[in-house]
């Protein structure tokens, strides 16, 4: 089922919690609406649930496929919900929680009990809880109970499955396997699904597009992909994943910072490069182009690449570089030792006003 918002806005008395959006999510896509606390997502999910309404002025539309949805209550949307607090029935077993939503439709269209009960013991198998059936909720552990929660969702067959930070209470490794269990569902039961986090990896990693918000705004939607390599502003390009700053002054295609300096085909005056830690190379000697002169304060060795902290000379925020762990071993990286920085490539967003144009980037100095 398609989602389309057209012109749809929200306030809270004179808060502006969304500005006019519009957004067009295809049938069977996985969204993610991704932005910091206060954005927006939560106020744009509820709409689309028909737990808000959206302003009266301007007059947006809410449709679902062909079906205009705006004015249609939330329990005729056909939409499942799965919230971060699993909300079950603590004095109802799994199985009575899942069966819940089907038990109590009215008769004309409620399955059959055998229905009923095939449906549940295969939702219960698609989360793999067929064994936990007889159980409480108090008797399962969070991710247990936000599987059951998903079951639950499930059960009724939405067209809309709709999820607020549904692994938000729950730690790394949890969450991890609970990010994949919702894709599979959704692949192998093909329904359109729309969750908000706050999390850039669980976004990226889980849904077929995203949409960045921040304060009321969509400010991209795209594949994880194109707006990892094509921000299409600062915003977009800050909230995804930590950025190295290098700011000052261009004179003669060098930009220098104190007594730091980098080559740049770049106009005289005011500049300010972003890099990204992997964009950062070390090295023991500075290169003709790049003389960007840190000293390393912390390393951790943890994960496929080994995150260094940085004290740059020129600044008092840290830079942050990540490197192989073979590099990291050629370099002989300890604390305290003196390197300079090589930027791979770096990024720029020159003038607010043109921001919502795609960013410069610039190539390989060294
Ligand atoms: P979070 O990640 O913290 O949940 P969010 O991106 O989901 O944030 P919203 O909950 O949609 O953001 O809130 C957007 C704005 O609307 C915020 O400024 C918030 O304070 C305001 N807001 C949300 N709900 C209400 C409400 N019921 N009454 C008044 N203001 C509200």
């Amino acid at each position: 089922m398609s989602i389309r918002l057209h012109n749809v806005a929200k306030h809270f008395g004179r808060t502006c919690a969304l500005e006019p959006v519009n957004l067009d999510i295809r049938d069977g896509e996985l969204v993610g609406l991704l932005g910091p606390s206060g954005s927006g997502k939560t106020t744009l999910l509820r709409i689309i649930a028909g737990l808000e309404n959206a302003d009266r002025e301007p007059a947006g539309r809410i449709l679902f496929g062909e079906r205009d949805v705006t004015h249609v209550h939330v329990r005729d949307r056909r939409i499942g919900f799965v919230f971060q607090h699993y909300a079950l029935f603590r004095h109802m077993t799994v199985y009575d929680n899942v069966a819940f939503g089907l038990t109590v439709m009215p008769r004309k269209h409620r399955p059959t009990s055998g229905e009923i009960r095939a449906r549940v013991h295969r939702l219960l198998e698609m989360v793999q809880l067929e064994n936990f059936a007889k159980r409480y909720p108090a008797q399962l552990s969070g991710g247990q109970q936000q599987r059951v929660s998903l079951a639950r969702a499930l059960a009724l067959r939405p067209d809309v499955l709709l999820l607020d930070e549904p692994f938000g209470a729950l730690d790394a490794k949890v969450r991890q396997d609970l990010r994949r269990w919702l894709r599979h569902l959704h692949d192998e039961l093909n329904f359109t699904s729309v969750f908000v986090t706050h999390d850039q990896e669980e976004a990226l990693e889980l849904s077929d597009r995203v949409v960045v918000m921040s304060n009321g705004r969509i400010e991209q939607i795209d594949t994880p992909d194109a707006l990892y390599r094509a921000p299409a502003n600062r915003f977009v390009f800050e909230f995804l994943g930590d950025v190295n700053h290098l700011e000052g002054e261009v004179r003669g295609g060098t930009l220098t910072c104190g007594d730091a300096h980098l080559s740049v085909a770049l106009p005289d005056g005011p500049e300010e490069l972003l890099l990204r830690p992997h964009e950062v190379k070390l090295a023991t000697a500075p290169t003709r182009e790049a003389h960007l002169p840190v000293t390393v304060t912390a390393i951790s060795p943890v994960g496929a690449e080994v995150r260094v902290e940085l004290a740059a000379d020129w600044l008092s925020e840290p830079w942050l570089a990540t490197v192989r762990h073979a590099d990291f071993e050629q370099l002989n990286l300890t604390r305290g030792q003196r390197l300079f920085a090589v930027p791979r490539r770096w990024h720029r967003f020159p003038d607010p006003a043109r921001q919502a144009l795609a960013p410069e980037t610039a190539a390989a100095l060294s």
